[in-house]
């Protein structure tokens, strides 16, 4: 039995489908949803924990693509910087599920990191790269 934890990103057409109870009946998976969000544009991120033969892992990822469901490895967390953050904002506004904000108060950059989801939206916006991943 292995272990893989995913982010799965369902687009708006089949974001309401019932795909992973599909991964328990047809490939005997065994999944808890960790963190799941719908955003805005109705796309619906989840990060899912899978426990299974490896190989009937690999059938299910191989369903899942096919679906139409993104399938993103997770076995990383999101780190900022605090010496290189300058507090700017721009990451919370790319932040679909709200784990980065700013503070009301402070005006500093607050992150919940039970609220990520590991999409790595806000990898890119940072303009002092404050933000990267941990693998
Ligand atoms: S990876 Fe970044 S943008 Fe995505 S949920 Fe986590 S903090 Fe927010
Ligand atoms: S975009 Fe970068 S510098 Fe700006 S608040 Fe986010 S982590 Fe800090």
């Amino acid at each position: 039995m292995v272990r893989r934890k995913l982010v799965l990103s369902f687009p708006e057409n089949i974001v309401t489908s019932p795909i992973t109870y599909k991964l328990v009946k047809e490939f005997n998976l065994e999944f808890n949803i960790l963190r799941a969000e719908i955003t805005p544009d109705m796309e619906g991120k989840m990060l899912i924990e899978l426990r299974g033969d490896k190989a009937l892992i690999d059938d299910a990822i191989k369903y899942l693509t096919d679906t139409g469901v993104s399938v993103q490895e997770a076995a990383k967390d999101i780190i900022i910087s605090k010496n290189k953050c300058i507090d700017c904002g721009i990451c919370t506004s790319i932040c679909i599920t709200q784990a980065l904000t700013l503070d009301s108060s402070s005006f500093k950059l607050k992150f919940n990191k039970d609220k990520c989801i590991l999409c790595e939206l806000c990898l890119d916006c940072c303009p002092v790269s404050a933000i990267k991943v941990h693998i």
